[in-house]
């Protein structure tokens, strides 16, 4: 259920088949990791082998982003549509609330991960969330502490890309958590700090459309991607 794009791993499960292993991972006591590809991590990886080796050590590597899928077209691979890594989160909380696991929001600027949690609670009213903690503590004992007492089946890791990788393989050990998820962004989008792009938008798979529009800045990002889908060509088997 993988496929490669310049050595880097991507998964082609749905929503439901990763919404059914998670819940599996849980029950079953295996701790799992999830990991948000988009062309512009793919080819971050290209020049830093230790995020190459980090993204493929994931368990899951959800296709977050067209780029993804575009390449996949280019290989006559078969992941045809998105896993965004918000609309995942949002799947593991559902899958949370009607399974009675529990999730903990690690990261964001102070005060955000608890307005996410609100948002997340109107949303799921019966989910359990063990606990909220800012992205700026400085002292990591007392974070994994605080996660450890709180005891989450799923956590979610907000320290941006791909500070929150490093993070979550370098304390996986180290935490009483099954599912990690890394989620850049979205607490922000979920606090209603950020608007997420309307649904049109989201719709036609152009997020990236209405960011261009709304943070022009990110042209520069999003300029990678004609590279990458040449790249992914040029290596077509
Ligand atoms: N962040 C954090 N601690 C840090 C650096 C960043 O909690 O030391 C948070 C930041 O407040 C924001 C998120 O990480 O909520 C990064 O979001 P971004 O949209 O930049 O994510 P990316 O595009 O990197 O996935």
């Amino acid at each position: 259920m993988k496929e490669q794009f310049l050595g880097v791993d991507v998964s082609s499960y749905s929503y439901e088949e990763l919404k059914q292993n998670t819940i599996a991972d849980i029950e079953q006591r295996r701790q799992s990791f999830i990991v948000a590809i988009n062309p512009e991590k793919i080819l971050q990886a290209q020049k830093d082998p230790n995020l190459k080796n980090l993204l493929n050590k994931a368990t899951y590597q959800i296709p977050d982003g067209v780029g993804v899928l575009l390449a996949s077209k280019i290989n006559r691979g078969d992941i045809s549509s998105r896993v965004t890594g918000i609309d995942m989160l949002l799947a593991l909380c559902e899958q949370a609330s009607t399974h009675d696991k529990s999730v903990f929001l690690y990261g964001a600027k102070p005060g955000v991960a608890e307005k996410a949690k609100d948002g997340l609670l109107k949303k799921y009213p019966n989910l359990k969330v063990a606990g909220v903690l800012d992205g700026y503590e400085k002292d990591q004992e007392h974070v994994i502490q605080t996660i450890n007492e709180a005891k989450p089946d799923v956590l979610f890791v907000a320290l941006g890309s791909p500070k929150q990788e490093y993070w979550i393989v370098d304390h996986m050990k180290d935490l009483d958590v099954r599912i990690f998820q890394g989620v850049g962004g979205s607490f922000d989008v979920i606090s209603g700090r950020v608007k997420r792009a309307p649904r049109f938008f989201q719709k036609f798979g152009i997020e990236w459309l209405y960011r261009l529009i709304t943070e022009p800045w990110r042209l520069k990002r999003q300029i990678k991607l004609p590279t990458f889908l040449y790249k992914v060509w040029k290596e077509r088997k």
